[in-house]
């Protein structure tokens, strides 16, 4: 399956992708986690990336693209994938449509987190995600690791993104609503939006995404 996961910052994207893709057998690629590879390995690409980042606007969709084909072309991704974060804008939507078709594939579904907005930031500022893999995700409050600052899964240390400061998830909202909802529009023209609420817990809202999803197919 070719899967897109949309939602605004905060919705549970890269926690409910880690366990889809598992459940699907295909690989979650996301953006924000390829940028940060490339940032804390000090690549061209992230030192591109970066202040568009840690200010919380979109990186120019002239590296973002050719990033994301680049990873949708590895031989894991041949049978599907689980993108989370891409696409971001209509122009991005549009520019994936044209990929998917020059390599005669095709989506099969967007699956659309619905998530109310002041629920948004209290995920977020509380959020803290694994130095050693960004799906092992902790909140101070909802969801406590057993010892403080460690990982249960693995042992690594806990962070908060700097781009999850309270300022900046106002603007990664503003900017999700202006740019990225629209994309949502472009996919219900091709019949592929599913919406599910992000509401509850993580392995209830997996439940119910793999039932919409399998509702789908
Ligand atoms: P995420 O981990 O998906 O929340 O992404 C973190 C940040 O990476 C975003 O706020 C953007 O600055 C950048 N980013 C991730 N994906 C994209 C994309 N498809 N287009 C542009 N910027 C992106």
């Amino acid at each position: 399956m070719r899967i897109v996961l949309v939602g605004p910052p905060g919705a549970g994207k890269g926690t409910q992708a880690a366990f889809l893709a598992k459940n699907l057998s295909i690989p979650h690629i996301s953006t924000g986690d390829l940028f940060r590879a490339n940032i804390s390995q000090g690549t061209e690409l992230g030192k591109r990336a970066k202040a568009f980042i840690s200010e919380g606007n979109l990186v120019p969709d002239e590296v973002t693209i050719g990033m994301a084909h680049d990873r949708m072309t590895q031989p894991d991704a041949a049978n599907g994938f689980l993108l989370d974060g891409f696409p971001r804008n209509v122009s991005q939507a549009e520019a994936l449509d044209e990929l998917l078709k020059s390599d005669s594939q095709k989506l099969d579904a967007v699956l659309d987190l619905e998530v109310p907005e002041d629920e948004v930031v209290e995920r977020i500022a509380g959020r803290r995600i694994c130095r050693n893999d960004s799906s092992h995700v902790f909140h101070v409050t909802y969801s406590k690791p057993k010892v403080e600052g460690v990982c249960d899964v693995c042992g690594g240390e806990l962070y908060t993104r700097g781009d999850d400061k309270e300022e900046t998830v106002r603007k990664r909202l503003d900017v999700y609503h202006r740019e990225t909802e629209p994309i949502i529009d472009h996919y219900k023209a091709q019949g592929l939006v599913v919406t599910i609420s992000a509401l509850g817990k993580v392995d209830e809202v997996t439940k119910r995404a793999m039932e919409a999803l399998k509702g789908d197919k």
